[in-house]
């Protein structure tokens, strides 16, 4: 009688793991499979080749028991992308840091990457890509996010290219993204685009798989009808657990 307890948690301590990483997506590669899981919103873990990386890490993510960051990729200056209490908490003696030029303003131990810059880091290549509002702003003649400031990035690793889109409406230099594999794409009103203009969007450059995130107050179902008999696969992740 006392063994079946036991087993029954032995089962639960083996099987924790997997639960908490039920979200994470494992995609193959010619150097070896990466795996992004999704935090909170836009903060966004990836790992591939016993490196950690993470993307805006921020609050209000809890980074305990979480891997120290190789390489913290950060998209623009607003709170929910820079967050120096997070960047701290992932950070560890040779974390490195890209940002565009804006955030290295406030975080200054980060290597500033531009609009349209390459750069490479270790096995991966890092394409900084414009994000921006074309017409939204908080009031008129007014911007949330102006041109040249923030970034997306392209990260290829073995052969496959993912693309985070930052905080940016559906402008050109999204539309014109090639060969993408996987793209995690913004849209929550009234700071971003709305999920009809997102399907749009990623019709235009037709990555292979598109994982809405950033999408707070979002009907996702708008945006999966949008990109209906595309071809493009659309997955849905949690991007808010409670
Ligand atoms: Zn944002």
């Amino acid at each position: 009688m006392k063994l079946l307890p036991i087993s029954i948690l032995f089962l639960l301590v083996a099987l924790l793991p997997l639960i908490a990483s039920a979200q994470t997506q494992s995609f193959s590669t010619s150097a070896g499979v990466v795996k992004i899981t999704p935090l909170y919103h836009a903060s966004t873990l990836i790992e591939a080749g016993g490196k950690t990386i993470y993307l805006d890490p921020a609050k209000p993510t809890k980074f305990d028991g979480r891997p120290k960051a190789d390489l913290i990729l950060i998209t623009d200056i607003h709170g929910d992308h820079m967050d120096p209490d997070s960047i701290k908490a992932v950070s560890k003696s040779g974390t490195e840091i890209f940002a565009p030029p804006a955030v290295v303003a406030t975080v200054t131990s980060a290597r500033p990457i531009a609009n349209g810059e390459t750069k490479t880091w270790g096995d991966w290549t890092i394409e900084a890509i414009a994000a921006y509002n074309l017409k939204r702003g908080p009031e008129p003649g007014k911007l949330f996010h102006d041109k040249g400031r923030g970034n997306g990035y392209v990260l290829t690793y073995g052969g496959k290219r993912f693309y985070f889109s930052g905080d940016t409406e559906g402008v050109p230099e999204m539309r014109a993204l090639k060969n993408i594999d996987v793209a995690f794409v913004c849209m929550n009103l009234p700071y971003t685009m709305p999920p009809d203009e997102a399907a749009d969007a990623v019709k235009a450059f037709h990555p292979k798989v598109v994982i809405p995130y950033h999408y707070r107050g979002s009907d996702l179902a708008v945006f999966q009808k949008g990109l209906e008999g595309t071809g493009i696969e659309v997955r849905l992740l949690e991007w808010y657990p409670k």
